[in-house]
């Protein structure tokens, strides 16, 4: 029998690992292309990147694309560390922050088959995060195969108090990798950096302070990543940078944690383009911080006129509201938006199935979703 025909006897199914087989990957918001939609789905900011980021990045598509990027982002995080006043040394840049949460598993967390069954052990191969949070968390640890600890928040999606974390004993102050989303998504509520250097003070593992909305909220908490060795800040040139389609995100943190993670990068993880704009992007941030004005201003009108609508809105620190609709179940808002050319976001997990996720857009995006909520009520 030829090669060929006896090769073609393999199963497919049998070559995958099991954990791949079974795992439930990350299903990321819908990016439909459809004439007209208002998308208000994904966070993405409404406003397009500073024209002296379109420019460079423009200027920048020439021959040289046959050429490697700058392996370890250097400009970048020189210039990311002037801002932050910290040194390079202190900053990894990834390809998008989504990289870099799941290079911070390959490098602080065991898998679960890789360690004993007692207490101490199970806590090397745990990660661990507040729910409801980012819904990645959760997809990371299954594809590194490591044990999750999830624990929720409280009624007004607050952190329960450290006694009340000690007591429960629910919440393991030794895990591997705890991950923090502050401001919180899909809840819109921030933490504060007083709650959180308590619960840091408290951990023996890595404490990850995800900040992909920071720029939309009070405060920030990236000076505790300066302060604490175990502490490291997420954040990304996504969301408030209007950068999702370049995938730049970094970390802040100790050097050590730093270099432990680059050991696990891929040398190019993040293209040249992507590193061009994020550059330009930090030497134009007064253009984004009028967006952020103004997307925090569209956020502060749209959750009073909904609430007037009967909608039951969550304060929020970030571009996105979360909000319980009147009337009709939270799932068939979705549809009724959808049908009126208005894309929401819908979780069905029980802490917020009650619950639709809307982006800031532009004010004439927020016109047309009372318009449409208006008539759906109507
Ligand atoms: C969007 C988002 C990210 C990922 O951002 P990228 O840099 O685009 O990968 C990380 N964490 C949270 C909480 C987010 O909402």
């Amino acid at each position: 029998m030829s090669t060929r025909s006896s090769s073609a006897r393999v199963k497919p199914a049998s070559v995958i690992r099991p954990l791949v087989h079974d795992l439930h990957a990350y299903v990321p918001g819908e990016q439909p292309k459809i004439k007209g939609l208002i998308k208000l789905n994904t966070n993405e900011n409404p406003y397009p990147p500073s024209p002296k980021v379109l420019a460079a990045t423009k200027a920048a598509v020439d021959g040289r694309l046959r050429l490697y990027p700058n392996p370890a982002a250097q400009a970048l995080r020189e210039k990311l560390a002037k801002l932050h006043r910290c040194a390079p040394e202190n900053i990894i840049i990834g390809n998008g922050s989504d990289e870099l949460l799941a290079l911070a598993t390959r490098t602080f967390v065991e898998p679960a088959a890789a360690v004993r069954s007692s207490r101490t052990e199970q806590s090397r191969s745990t990660i661990q995060y507040f729910t409801p949070s980012y819904s990645l968390y959760p997809v990371l640890a299954a594809i590194h195969g490591a044990r999750t600890n999830a624990v929720r928040l409280n009624s007004e999606f607050a952190i329960p108090s450290l006694e009340v974390l000690r007591k429960s004993k629910a919440w393991d102050f030794n895990a591997a990798l705890t991950l923090v989303t502050t401001p919180n998504a899909p809840s819109g509520r921030a933490f504060t950096t007083t709650e959180l250097d308590a619960l840091c003070r408290e951990h023996r593992g890595v404490v990850i302070l995800d900040e992909a909305y920071v720029d939309f909220a009070e405060e920030n908490a990236l000076a505790l990543a300066l302060k604490h060795p175990h502490v490291l800040i997420s954040r990304t040139f996504s969301k408030a940078y209007s950068l999702c389609f370049q995938r730049v995100g970094y970390f802040v943190g100790h050097p050590e944690l730093i270099a432990a993670l680059d050991k696990l990068r891929d040398s190019y993880n993040v293209n040249g383009l992507g590193q061009i704009a994020a550059l330009a992007t930090l030497d134009d941030l007064p253009y984004y911080r009028t967006n952020f004005r103004r997307i925090k201003a569209t956020r502060a009108r749209l959750t009073s006129s909904l609430a007037q609508l009967g909608f039951s809105v969550l304060p929020s620190q970030t571009n996105f509201i979360l909000a319980r609709p009147p009337k009709f179940a939270a799932r068939e808002w979705l549809e009724k938006l959808r049908a009126r050319k208005i894309l929401v976001r819908w979780f069905s997990y029980p802490e917020v199935k009650d619950y639709i996720r809307i982006t800031i857009g532009t004010d004439a995006e927020a016109d047309a979703l009372l318009r449409a909520a208006k008539k759906i009520l109507a």
